[in-house]
């Protein structure tokens, strides 16, 4: 995962020489662009991932992202924010973000992020499970081919609805997901599931069979107002 190019597009230039500096440190390659007008006049194309800004002088990242997305570019866009506003989250998520990053955030959470969403757009995340037919996180081990799943070594009986969401989960994890998408994936067509509360309480039992403390969950994460994200933790 060497020497991936990510654009940080960030007006405040010592956050900007932050994650320039951390990003080099870990073998990235960065490059900071201090406006939107400045980040669109780069050739987009030759970078893995776009770091951005949401408050921008100028343009701002909204339409940085939506000019992005507009040249039909689909590498992976993070979300910086200052504000912790449930509608940015979903109004960034719906115009073409990745993913999502409250200001302040530490350094290390950012960067299992972008390894995160390298690891989505570029897949590699296979190669680098060790075997495709059970994946561990956690206390957690679950055996796709049986469709058992283990919590530290003792079988947890999960309803087929919820071995289902949470299959779902590992096959996007490091994604933030809306209940829609859950409900279109795990109900499909046929079931018509007008209230997406539903949901929750599928994921709350589910928590309590996998979570080592369901009140403070570690692996399927809330994301206000809008869904949920699946940290699949190595
Ligand atoms: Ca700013």
């Amino acid at each position: 995962m060497s020497h991936k190019r990510i654009l940080i597009v960030e007006d405040e230039y010592p956050i900007a020489k932050a994650l320039f500096d951390g990003l080099v440190d870990e073998g990235f390659e960065p490059e900071i662009a201090g406006s939107g007008e400045d980040a669109l006049s780069k050739d987009i194309a030759t970078f893995d991932l776009i770091l951005l800004d949401i408050r921008l002088p100028g343009i701002d990242g909204y339409e940085v992202c939506r000019r992005v997305r507009q040249k039909d570019l689909n590498l992976p866009v993070i979300f910086l924010s200052a504000r912790d506003d449930v509608m940015d989250r979903v109004v960034g998520l719906e115009i073409g973000a990745d993913d999502y990053m409250v200001k302040p955030f530490s350094f290390r959470e950012l960067l299992s992020r972008i390894k995160a969403q390298l690891r989505r757009a570029y897949g590699t995340l296979a190669a680098e499970q060790k075997s495709p037919d059970t994946v561990t996180f956690g206390t957690i081990l679950v055996d796709k081919r049986s469709m058992r799943v283990f919590k530290e070594g003792k079988d947890v009986y999960l309803t087929p609805i919820e071995y289902r969401i949470l299959s779902f989960f590992l096959e996007n994890p490091d994604q933030v997901l809306s209940r829609d998408q859950i409900i279109n994936h795990v109900w499909g067509e046929i079931w018509s599931v007008d209230d997406t509360r539903s949901v929750n309480v599928h994921i709350r039992h589910l928590r309590e069979k996998i979570e080592d403390d369901p009140a403070h969950p570690s692996s399927i994460m809330t994301i206000r107002g809008y869904g949920y994200r699946f940290d699949l933790k190595d």
